[in-house]
């Protein structure tokens, strides 16, 4: 290739002889980076009727491939880190720590489409309390992945259980989900909540009514 670089390059892969699994195949052109995803960006936009070669969408691939690597930017990053406490002060704390309406934004592992609504994040402290702003931080690493809504509520419910020791925790989110709403089913408006209960906020019907009220 590199002797002869105006020709056209063939390979020919014998998958029966295959020893790379499911592994890409990366040309020597492509790269890895993202450059060689900005390629499927192209190949998504003629799948839906567009030419690529438009001009307004000249910037498109590369800002697409930008964009993707922000709204998962959640994978890499690590609840233990956000969680950390400070114990000052948190010894007379024994009443129930209630953030309401958090907005958050992800988008769904199914269609990969936006969906985005609020959560109510509440947690009976065990002498370990963290800054309030910490858990928009920690909802915000599990939204900055692929995500399905009963699962975002149970992912924060247990960071907050295992790195805080919380004696009880809550987290209620209410959502709109744009696979729903735009396509298929298109139930336009329609909201979709779903909570995720730990510790006493489970098993202590007060505990439980006392924040399922101020999730409200
Ligand atoms: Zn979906």
């Amino acid at each position: 290739m590199e002797r002869f670089p105006d020709k056209p390059f063939y390979a020919l892969i014998d998958k029966r002889s295959w020893a790379h699994g499911d592994a890409w195949v990366v040309w020597p052109w492509e790269g890895n980076g993202s450059k060689g995803i900005e390629d499927h960006i192209v190949r998504l936009l003629q799948y839906v009727g567009e030419n690529p070669d438009r001009g307004g969408l000249a910037e498109t691939p590369a800002r697409v491939a930008k964009a993707w690597k922000e709204w998962c930017s959640g994978y890499d990053k690590d609840p233990a880190d956000i969680l950390k406490t400070f114990e000052d002060g948190a010894e007379g704390v024994d009443e129930m720590v209630v953030v309401k309406n958090i907005p958050f934004y992800t988008h769904c592992e199914h269609h990969m489409a936006p969906f985005f609504g609020t959560a109510t994040i509440g947690y009976l402290p065990n002498k370990k309390i963290v800054g309030l702003s910490k858990l928009s931080r920690l909802l915000d690493i599990y939204a900055k992945r692929l995500q399905v809504q009963e699962r975002l509520g149970c992912q924060v419910a247990d960071a907050i259980m295992d790195h805080l020791g919380a004696l009880g925790c809550g987290v209620v989110i209410t959502a709109r989900h744009l696979c729903m709403e735009s396509r298929g089913i298109c139930k336009q408006g329609s909201e979709t909540s779903t909570s995720a209960l730990r510790g006493l906020f489970k098993d202590d019907p007060a505990v439980r009514n006392e924040f399922l009220q101020l999730a409200r």
